[in-house]
């Protein structure tokens, strides 16, 4: 047999992960105790309710038929009732929502919805490695937008070219943002509705960490911008909202034509989710907007703060977050983001993310996810106050 993978594959840079597999198991095989703080996924589970909900509709026969890819109209008017709460944004059940299987689904497959192989796309650097993935499987070229501290993470809008932001069919953004942790403003939100008005052109924004913001920020939704609907869609997610990552249930809303062409789309890949999770995706929904539901930006800030003042007193100092549930740590001169990720986890068993895994731009970070509790990151604080005093000693910090 002739089989060998496609060069989209070779494309997707996965490539950096993979091998940051192998060093855990190398580490793991020397019997050092690891501390992962590379994964984005949360350690919490959901609410009881959530969980309970889930349980009686998996009881329940009659949720075992195939569901409708768009998703069932009870979840999508549980996310309209939502967003009308959160965010004081109607949106209509039947045409400005589309049900994901997680938003990796619809991010994964957008392009491929709005976009022919040739075309061009805008997407920030660096970025969740999806959204640079996406154009690949679609054979849509990127250009990429760098995103850089000296702009508070913000891209310079002013500095597309023209002929590119004419050519490009869709610009994607995401505040709060991860790797970065960054934020943006109403103000920002409005310039890029305007961008797109100009140039003709979507705006693709990816909320999915609207509800983990600390010290009483609350992110706002591009949708509030005036006429947004007309330019753009909003991605969110249930996972890190109500800790339901591993039940695939998030959505996309706004603009009525992308709805109908994701949702086209999909509905010649999959048959929607299984009822039961959206069954416990709207109790999950309905309690965060009744006040009912479990608090986590809390629990995330309290481990912020506990890596932040601990690393600081240990000599590293990193910006603090206004929300998500990483910390975009810069490194010291003299490393690249691998070297340092790969001696932290060598020396410590501390697991954080080289800034390069998401995109050039991010050279000179690493990221580090605040995905377990705060005894453990006490814990995180010691093994890494000792490599830094380590290499102090040696001159490399
Ligand atoms: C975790 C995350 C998501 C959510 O992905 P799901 O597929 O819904 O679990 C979306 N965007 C970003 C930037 C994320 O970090």
């Amino acid at each position: 047999m002739r089989l060998r993978k496609s060069a989209r594959i070779q494309q997707l840079g996965s490539a950096i992960f993979a091998e940051m597999e192998q060093w855990k198991e190398e580490v793991r095989q020397q019997g050092m105790d690891i501390i992962d703080l590379g994964i984005g996924s949360p350690d919490l589970p959901p609410s009881a309710q959530v969980m309970d909900a889930m349980g009686k509709a998996v009881a329940d026969p009659g949720n075992y038929g195939y569901p409708t890819s768009s998703g069932g109209l009870g979840f999508r008017a549980a996310v309209s009732r939502w967003y009308e709460y959160r965010f004081g944004v109607n949106l209509d059940p039947e045409t400005e929502v589309l049900t994901l299987m997680g938003s990796q689904d619809g991010l994964a497959h957008l392009a491929m919805a709005l976009a022919d192989p040739g075309d061009m796309a805008i997407v920030p650097d660096p970025g969740y490695p999806i959204y640079h993935a996406s154009l690949v499987l679609a054979g849509v070229t990127p250009w990429i937008m760098p995103l850089r501290a000296e702009n508070d993470f913000l891209p310079m809008l002013d500095a597309i070219p023209t002929d590119i932001a004419q050519r490009a069919k869709f610009i994607l953004c995401n505040y709060p943002s991860n790797p970065l942790s960054a934020v943006a403003n109403p103000e920002f939100f409005e310039k890029l509705v305007r961008f797109a008005r100009e140039h003709e052109l979507l705006v693709v924004h990816d909320i999915a960490y609207s509800e983990l913001a600390f010290d009483g920020y609350e992110p706002t939704s591009i949708l509030q911008v005036d006429g947004a609907k007309e330019v753009a869609v909003e991605f969110h997610s249930l996972s890190k909202s109500y800790n339901m990552a591993g039940c695939r249930l998030a959505y996309m809303v706004g603009n009525a034509e992308t709805v109908q062409a994701l949702g086209e789309l999909k509905s010649n890949i999959d048959y929607g989710v299984f009822e039961a999770i959206q069954q416990a995706g709207i109790v999950a929904l309905e309690e965060d907007r009744q006040g009912t539901g479990p608090k986590v930006a809390g629990i995330y800030q309290r481990r912020r703060d506990v890596l932040i003042h601990g690393l600081r007193d240990a000599g590293w100092d990193i910006p603090t977050p206004k929300a998500t549930m990483f910390l975009w740590a810069p490194i010291p001169k003299g490393w690249t983001s691998r070297q340092i990720s790969r001696e932290i986890l060598y020396s410590t068993g501390v697991v954080v993310i080289p800034g390069d895994a998401f995109g050039k731009e991010g050279e000179g970070y690493v990221r580090i996810a605040l995905v377990r509790e705060e005894e453990v990151l006490k814990d995180v604080v010691t093994r890494l106050g000792r490599f830094i005093a380590e290499q102090k000693t040696k001159g490399r910090w």
